[in-house]
């Protein structure tokens, strides 16, 4: 297998492996009993909390674990309804937020939360013109990505910080798709990750939180993680994630300059028909999500079946549903059929991206051969 697919998940770092082994077999004692055996596993659970509020770099607040960044998302967006003040229920976000956004806000719409979605461009940045005039001191949360998922374009999110916080709202970041990949900008009161993006393992995100801004809880029980989330946290899941973390930060500038090489390497190898979806400067190159005129993209990938790739997300893929993310920068379902994503990170090669390209360019040539 050709895996170009980082956008969906990343492969497991074999030092993360290697970290988590001794937690998954002979450490397994409950982080949270008291014991001389519980003690060490939760000591182990707080290195990892300081390891990844160092690879986060916000400053004022600290992390608690969940079980995915879709649970981190659907805390800090209900727990901070929750908490606000009676007049503030107003929740502006943006028509290209992952689902765990967007159907959460839905959601609370449903339950008398006031919902603004903000358009995008053409190149899937938002205009900061549109948040200022949305705002207003009825708004309790802004929820802003720093890197779609989808076509990798990176939102202003310090800029977004500052005008929510001039208007008296919180500003939420899904930063799961920025995490190790482009610094996160400092600004947001919160901030969601998950370690599957930044080779850590699955089943494990968290959120950070500015010291006040902490949502009202979500999930009820034992009261772990300072009574935020309950739920017995996993140490191999924690120690994964905070070793996935370090080496993220260790390696930023060797794997940003591989990434800026395969980039290169895959937009040399590129046919001129092809065109990128979103942005190309305000871009996490890691991301190459393509277009190529009356191809259908779920044919192609089909005919190449040893290629890991995506179409738009992997979410929309299963549903068969045309991109919310495509049709928001204006492509037409036609367009955003046309097109597919691929991901590309630290353990990607020149020479099979460069090969996976010549293959997908040419599977592109049959379908238009067979079509004339
Ligand atoms: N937000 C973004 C931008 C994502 O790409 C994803 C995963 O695809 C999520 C949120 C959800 O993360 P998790 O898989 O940890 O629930």
């Amino acid at each position: 297998m050709i895996y170009l697919d980082y956008q969906a998940t990343t492969p497991l770092a074999p030092e993360v492996a290697a970290a988590m082994r001794p937690w998954l077999e002979e450490k397994f004692a409950n982080p949270h009993s008291p014991s001389k055996w519980g003690s060490e596993a939760a000591a182990a659970v707080e290195v990892a909390r300081k390891q990844l509020e160092r690879a986060i770099g916000l400053e004022g607040g600290s992390v608690a674990f969940t079980g995915s960044a879709t649970e981190a998302i659907n805390w800090a967006i209900k727990g901070t309804i929750e908490k606000a003040a009676p007049q503030r229920k107003r929740i502006i976000t943006v028509a290209t937020e992952h689902a765990a956004v967007l159907d959460t806000c839905e959601w609370l719409e449903k339950r008398g939360a006031e919902v603004t979605q903000l358009p995008v461009g053409s190149d899937g940045l938002l205009n900061r013109d549109d948040l200022k005039t949305a705002l207003d001191e009825q708004v309790a949360l802004v929820a802003v990505m720093l890197v779609n998922n989808e076509i990798g374009v990176i939102q202003p999110v310090a800029e977004v910080a500052r005008l929510a916080h001039e208007s008296g709202a919180l500003m939420l970041c899904d930063a799961v798709q920025g995490l190790g990949r482009v610094g996160i900008p400092a600004g947001p009161d919160l901030v969601a990750v998950s370690a599957h993006k930044i080779h850590g393992p699955k089943g494990i995100g968290a959120l950070w939180m500015r010291k006040g801004a902490e949502p009202a809880p979500l999930i009820h029980g034992g009261g772990q993680e300072q009574g935020l989330r309950s739920g017995t946290l996993s140490p191999a899941l924690c120690v994964g994630f905070g070793v996935a973390a370090t080496v993220a930060s260790e390696r930023f500038d060797e794997d940003h300059a591989h990434i800026e090489r395969l980039w290169d390497a895959a937009a040399g190898a590129l046919g001129s028909r092809w065109i990128v979806n979103g942005s190309i400067d305000q871009r996490y190159r890691g991301n190459l999500n393509i277009r190529c005129e009356d191809i259908d993209a779920a044919r192609l990938i089909g005919d190449l079946r040893d290629i890991a790739l995506s179409l738009g997300s992997a979410c929309a893929s299963g549903s068969g549903r045309p991109s919310h993310v495509l049709r928001a920068i204006g492509l037409s379902d036609r367009e955003a059929r046309s097109s597919i994503r691929l991901g590309f990170g630290r353990y990607t090669t020149e020479a099979e991206l460069v090969g996976a390209m010549r293959r997908i360019d040419a599977a592109a040539d049959a379908q238009g051969q067979f079509a004339a």
